[in-house]
Parts: C-alpha cells; sequence; structure tokens
C-alpha cells in the first residue's frame, strides 16, 4: 500500500486525476474500520489530512452562508462560533461516536461512506446544503439531495471528491435528535432534523430508508394550515407526526426493526416541533 501526503488541493486533483483508484483517507474513522474488520486492502490511499484548506471554515456575510471543509472534525462544530451559526450540526456533530472519534471524524468522510445513519447527513439535508465537488474537469457544487443516491451511495465522478459543503444562515429554530440501542457511542436507529423559520420548514429523517427522506408533505402541510406562528397543538403534532411516520421508509435489520424506527422517527419529529417553541 502507497499513501500520498498531499498538502494542497490541487495536489490532490493531481493525485487522483492519475490514479481515479486511489483511496481517500480523511480522518479514517470509517476506512479503519474497513480495512481492520472487513478486510478492505485499498491499494494507494490519498490522506488529506496535510490538506489545510480542508480543515477550515468560513463564513460569507452577504450571501449568508458558511462553508465547511470537507476535513474539518466533528470536534470543531460541536461549541464556539461554528456551533451558533449552524446549531443543529453542533447537535449531530455532539451525538457522534466518542471523544476521540469526533476529534477525527469528518463531514468528508460521512459523505464519502453516505451511510442513512450518518449523523451529518440530516442536517445537510434539511438545511439543502451544497456539496463543493472538486475533480480533473474543475468544480461544480451539488445539492445534497442530488448528492446522496442510495445506500452507502454518492454521485461523485471518478477522480472527484468533496472539497467542502456550503450551508445558508437560517434565521430561525433548527435542531437534531436520534435514538439508537444505547444513550451514546451509538449509530442511529433513527434521526431527525427539523429547521422552521416563520414561513418554511424542512424535516429531514435518517436510517428510515435508502437516502435521506425529507418528509415533504408534512412539511408542506405545516406551512399551509397556518400552524408556522404559534406551537402546535396536539391534534396538529399528531398530524404531523403520522405524516412523518408516512415519509419513512424503514427495514428490519441488526439494530432495529423497520416498525420501532417508523414509530421513533415520529416521535422525535413531533418532539423537535415543539421544542422549536420553546
Ligand atoms: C467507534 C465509532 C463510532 C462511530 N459513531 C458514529 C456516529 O455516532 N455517527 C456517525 O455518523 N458516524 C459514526 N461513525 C462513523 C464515522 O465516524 C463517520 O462516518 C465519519 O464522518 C467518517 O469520517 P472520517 O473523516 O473518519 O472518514 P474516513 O474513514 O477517512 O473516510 C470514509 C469514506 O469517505 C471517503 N472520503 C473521505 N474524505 C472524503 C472527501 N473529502 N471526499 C470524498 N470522499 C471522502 C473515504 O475514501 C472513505 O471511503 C463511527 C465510527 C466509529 C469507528
Amino acid at each position: 500500500m502507497s499513501v500520498a501526503l498531499p498538502t494542497s488541493v490541487g495536489e490532490v486533483v493531481d493525485l487522483l486525476a492519475h490514479n481515479p483508484e486511489a483511496t481517500l483517507l480523511a480522518g479514517g474513522t470509517d476506512l479503519m474500520v474497513e480495512v481492520n474488520l472487513h478486510g478492505r486492502r485499498p491499494g494507494d490511499v490519498v490522506a488529506l489530512h496535510r490538506v489545510s484548506e480542508l480543515r477550515t471554515w468560513s463564513l460569507d456575510t452577504s450571501r449568508r452562508t458558511v462553508t465547511i471543509g470537507s476535513g474539518v472534525p466533528y470536534a470543531e462544530m460541536e461549541t464556539g462560533e461554528l456551533a451558533r451559526l449552524v446549531p443543529a450540526l453542533a447537535e449531530a456533530a455532539r451525538t457522534v461516536g466518542s471523544p476521540q472519534i469526533r476529534a477525527a471524524g469528518t463531514l468528508g468522510g460521512n459523505l464519502g461512506t453516505c451511510s442513512p445513519a450518518g449523523d451529518g447527513l440530516p442536517i445537510l439535508s434539511a438545511l439543502d446544503a451544497l456539496i463543493d465537488v472538486v475533480g480533473p474537469n474543475g468544480q461544480r457544487q451539488v445539492r445534497f439531495a442530488d448528492f446522496m443516491v442510495g445506500v452507502k451511495k454518492n454521485s461523485l465522478q471518478p477522480s472527484e471528491f468533496v472539497r467542502s459543503v456550503t450551508l445558508p444562515l437560517v434565521e430561525g429554530w433548527q435542531g437534531y435528535a436520534k435514538v439508537g440501542t444505547r444513550n451514546a457511542m451509538v449509530i442511529a436507529t433513527a434521526s431527525v432534523c427539523l429547521v422552521r423559520s416563520i414561513d418554511h420548514v424542512a424535516v429531514a429523517l435518517g436510517a428510515v430508508g435508502p437516502t435521506i427522506i425529507r418528509a415533504t408533505e408534512a412539511e408542506r402541510w405545516l406551512v399551509a394550515n397556518h400552524v408556522m406562528s404559534s406551537p402546535p397543538n396536539v391534534e396538529t403534532l399528531s398530524e404531523f407526526g403520522r405524516m412523518v411516520r408516512e415519509a419513512s421508509r424503514p427495514i428490519d435489520d441488526h439494530r432495529s426493526t423497520a416498525a420501532y424506527r417508523r414509530h421513533a422517527v415520529g416521535v422525535l419529529a413531533q418532539r423537535l416541533l415543539t421544542r422549536s417553541y420553546s
């Protein structure tokens, strides 16, 4: 196995252009599990940790967006200015693995793996993130909805990689909640990100389908029924939960049953909607 240690995005582009089969290594918290436990044998590895540009984030005050480098670890999203700007991402980051995993793991790796249970992904979905992709043909921005195309499948072309993600700053409330088989160090069996402003709501569901699912009917129903300005009553919450459950497409697997996942995702969405008014 060879390991290349580029220090710039340009070098990464060149390395991947000459060797599209090379495997990217960011924090290694997914990749090394594949290597150590599942027998994956990457031939050539391109390690990203020395590319400082990937490990920074920036705020564009005129466009009101935040751009987060694909190599920024979760630990940097948990607190501080980035957490204030994108609180749902901070909440999600705080639920990832352990402090060691959060010190190493990145959004780029979450997007590279593209598991429906990835904690960063419902946030990117609910906020309609743009994924900044770089490759031999230059740069392009891909809507998150077009980026994640299946279970552990993304729409990156050969030699392309994720440079950063760009998120809008939202005037309003945003939050994230997940359940798993225990209270910490747990992969989600169901998760929800809810974003609410005065005339808009977005509800993204994780671990209950092959991709992150937007509960678009529930979103439209909330807005159309003018329940955005006052806290939801029992009937509204009940109907909202039902519509969210309807939107989910869970399966039975070793972590949970489909029935539990469907129930849980409805409860999580109801709790977030209630919290968004408190
Ligand atoms: C003990 C443990 C607990 C965990 N808990 C959670 C959890 O609670 N929630 C959760 O979501 N995840 C969890 N994970 C999974 C993992 O931490 C996350 O998916 C993390 O975001 C992976 O990031 P990484 O930088 O470590 O990726 P890596 O392992 O370095 O890479 C993962 C994949 O993405 C590719 N890749 C990396 N960077 C890029 C890039 N810039 N562009 C394109 N492809 C790229 C790699 O080639 C590889 O295929 C856990 C893992 C472990 C080992």
